[in-house]
């Protein structure tokens, strides 16, 4: 047996028995910008694929401040407290304004960090929202293989991250603030479009009042919307992720949702549906990738850049002599 075959089969040995150093080496593999690196990524997780698909999968997201973490932590330690084994990943784009990331710092979920049965992964950093969501999938998939029976996906609530992280998730929950000066915040942002379950945060303290009214505010909203599913109405609940109360009511809400998608056939059909377009979604990345280092392309790319950006030629031309070299290349 070849040295790579071994070397496979040594990693999905130790990732089946739940090492987490295996576990984190080999989303370092599938993460890496090194082709041999991440072919070695990949044979390992084509071995894992017949343990995957096991665990409920939740999207979590929410404008910076409303508490993800605090929420994330609070979930954690309550399934944690009930024998599950959870697994937090992320979606966090670089930010297209600053260029740095958006979630942030190490220190956030410090207390789940150090509990044995959970693994924490920041993002994967870099490159395109499509190429971090499809390090952000392989990395669930490695979870599960690795008995994660729970993997929550958190991304911030701007732009497009909240679509992508819809797309690989059971279950997509969105946090809010209470009042915050504009009651259907949410609705606004259109995150709430995709939503399995609003969830109004901080309903504590001076802050139980404008929570409720915001629940309110949203139920009568949603009623407006069309549903995403035949078989599931959104719900719309507060919590108080600091003092730990209304966390049992989110994880019950999500174990209704998934007995109902599940008996009806919809979740079998939406994680079909996600497997699409997860295939398309690499395509996408392999051919941009294949694209940027042709070197017929590479050659032209800067001049043609600059071209457009000084009115010399338009997009339309210059995009055209580019797939041009491609084809010819
Ligand atoms: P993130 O940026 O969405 O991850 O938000 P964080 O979890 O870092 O929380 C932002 C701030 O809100 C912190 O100061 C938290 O202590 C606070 N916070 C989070 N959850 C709650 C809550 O349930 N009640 C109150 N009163 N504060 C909260």
């Amino acid at each position: 047996m070849s040295e790579a075959a071994v070397s496979v089969r040594e990693y999905r040995d130790a990732i089946t028995r739940g090492d987490r150093r295996a576990i984190a080496r080999t989303i370092t593999l599938l993460e890496s910008t090194r082709p041999d690196q991440a072919e070695l990524g990949q044979a390992i997780l084509e071995d894992l694929v017949p343990r995957t698909g096991g665990a409920a999968r939740v999207g979590i997201t929410g404008p910076p401040g409303v508490g993800k973490s605090t929420f994330i932590e609070a979930l954690g330690i309550f399934l944690l407290e009930r024998g599950h084994r959870v697994a937090v990943l992320a979606v966090d784009p670089t930010s297209p304004v600053t260029g740095g990331s958006i979630l942030g710092d190490k220190t956030r979920m410090a207390r789940l960090a150090q509990e044995e049965r959970a693994f924490i992964r920041p993002s994967p950093s870099g490159g395109s929202l499509g190429g971090v969501a499809n390090r952000t999938r392989e990395a669930m998939l490695v979870c599960e293989a690795a008995g994660y029976d729970i993997v929550l996906v958190e991304t911030v609530g701007i732009g497009q991250s909240e679509v992508a992280v819809r797309a690989m998730v059971d279950f997509f929950l969105v946090l809010l603030q209470p009042g915050a000066g504009d009651d259907l915040q949410g609705i606004k942002k259109g995150a709430v479009e995709l939503a399995d379950a609003l969830v109004v945060n901080k309903a504590d303290g001076a802050n139980l009042d404008a929570a409720e009214r915001t629940r309110l505010d949203h139920v009568q909203a949603l009623g407006l919307l069309r549903p995403l599913s035949p078989h599931w109405t959104p719900a719309v609940l507060v919590v108080s992720s600091l003092e730990a109360r209304g966390i049992d009511t989110v994880w019950a809400t999500i174990l209704e949702h998934g007995a109902i998608l599940e008996a009806s056939g919809e979740r079998a059909s939406r994680r079909a549906a996600q497997a699409r377009e997860w295939m398309w979604s690499l395509v996408e990345e392999g051919l941009r990738r294949r694209f940027r280092s042709e070197p017929a392309v590479a050659g032209r790319i800067d001049e043609l850049e600059r071209d457009v950006e000084a009115l010399k030629t338009t997009p339309a031309a210059a995009a055209r002599a580019l797939l041009d070299a491609f084809k010819h290349s």
